[in-house]
């Protein structure tokens, strides 16, 4: 390896021994040692100066292959990807994933340097509710607690009562001593919860724009193609599709159910990153494509990652008034006893 013009140049044994470690894990979606040698030298790159910077990278469990496997230090859900933010050492976390998730990593480590590779990645979940409009619903319905989805920006989540997952809505919900709950922001969400609880769960207009597309028909004759595979969907999808399914639940919920089952083939019905993450972790297992593409998710590559490490630029570090982080972290931290 050698330095020129602030580029690094690897030399042949280097990029032979990275381009075999890509090949190790991305052979398993059919990726071959050429496709995995034009990521050689990004790869390198980036785990050098993650070093140099005292840096590490989270990645969410939908993101590109080549990050989660070829650069990331931790890959989760972005529950996981919060706690793992609150505990590192690190002194800058590059955070592969959506505006949101970067933003609540940024909440529970406030004195961290925290960098998103997109600045513009959003989420149609994120983008469909501002505080105002939980203001406005606290107005018309005094007496509910408000419970507000992670997928909400810093603004939003500071008007709420309590933050939660996929995984522990309805622990939270059913703690709360009210009878009426506001959940917010994921109107399928909130239907398939009040389809579980007694409480009056009170919904917003959000959508996923993954999730949404996901059809009882479709799944339906998926099952009747392959009778055995596992249905597995996100509980972003309508009840229709809910219903069908095998397991409704998280990405880190349906991680866990295909490692535990032993059934032999299932159907990932979330976004696509999940699927390619599992058919490299089991490679055993087979996967039936059933997934769909977030565009928000995908804005991250290898070039922006290197460039947030190398020389980022104003609006890929996340920053948040201290005024809405104090209030929104309250909200967090009643999420975080729940643990
Ligand atoms: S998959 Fe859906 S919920 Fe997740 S970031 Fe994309 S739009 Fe938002």
């Amino acid at each position: 390896m050698n330095s020129t013009s602030n580029q690094i140049h690897f030399s042949k044994e280097e990029l032979d021994a990275e381009t075999n470690r890509l090949f190790a894990s991305l052979s398993h979606l059919g990726w071959t040692k050429e496709i995995c040698q034009t990521y050689a030298s990004l790869t390198l790159e980036i785990n050098l100066l993650k070093k140099e910077k005292n840096a590490i990278i989270l990645a969410h469990n939908y993101q590109l292959p080549e990050i989660i496997f070829g650069v990331s230090d931790f890959v989760g859900d972005s529950y996981q990807l919060s706690k793992q933010a609150a505990q590192t050492s690190a002194e800058t976390i590059i955070f592969s994933g959506v505006r949101f998730m970067a933003e609540t990593a940024k909440m529970l480590s406030p004195k961290k340097k925290v960098l998103m590779p997109s600045p513009d990645a959003g989420c149609s979940l994120a983008e469909s509710i501002s505080a105002q409009d939980v203001i406005n619903l606290r107005k018309q319905h005094p007496d509910a607690a408000v419970v507000t989805y992670i997928n909400t920006y810093a603004e939003v989540k500071a008007e709420s009562d309590v933050i939660c997952t996929s995984n522990n809505a309805l622990k939270i919900i059913e703690s709360l001593p009210n009878e009426k709950i506001i959940f917010l922001p994921d109107k399928y969400m909130a239907q398939n919860l009040a389809k579980l609880t007694k409480k009056q769960i009170i919904g917003w207009e959000g959508l996923c724009v993954v999730h949404e597309e996901f059809s009882p028909q479709k799944l339906e004759a998926y099952r009747r193609f392959y009778p055995e595979a596992k249905i597995l969907v996100h509980t972003e999808c309508s009840p229709a599709v809910v219903a069908i399914a095998d397991l409704a639940g998280g990405t880190g919920e349906m991680q866990k159910y295909v490692s535990n089952s032993s059934a032999n083939q299932f159907m990932i019905v979330t976004e696509c990153g999940l699927s390619d993450k599992l058919k490299v972790e089991f490679p055993k297992k087979k996967f039936i494509p059933s997934c769909g593409l977030c565009p928000h998710m995908k804005r991250n590559d290898l070039r922006n990652i290197l460039k947030a490490l190398k020389n980022p630029s104003s609006d890929q570090f996340v920053e948040i008034s201290a005024d809405v982080a104090r209030r929104a972290q309250k909200a967090l931290d009643k999420m975080l006893e729940f643990a």
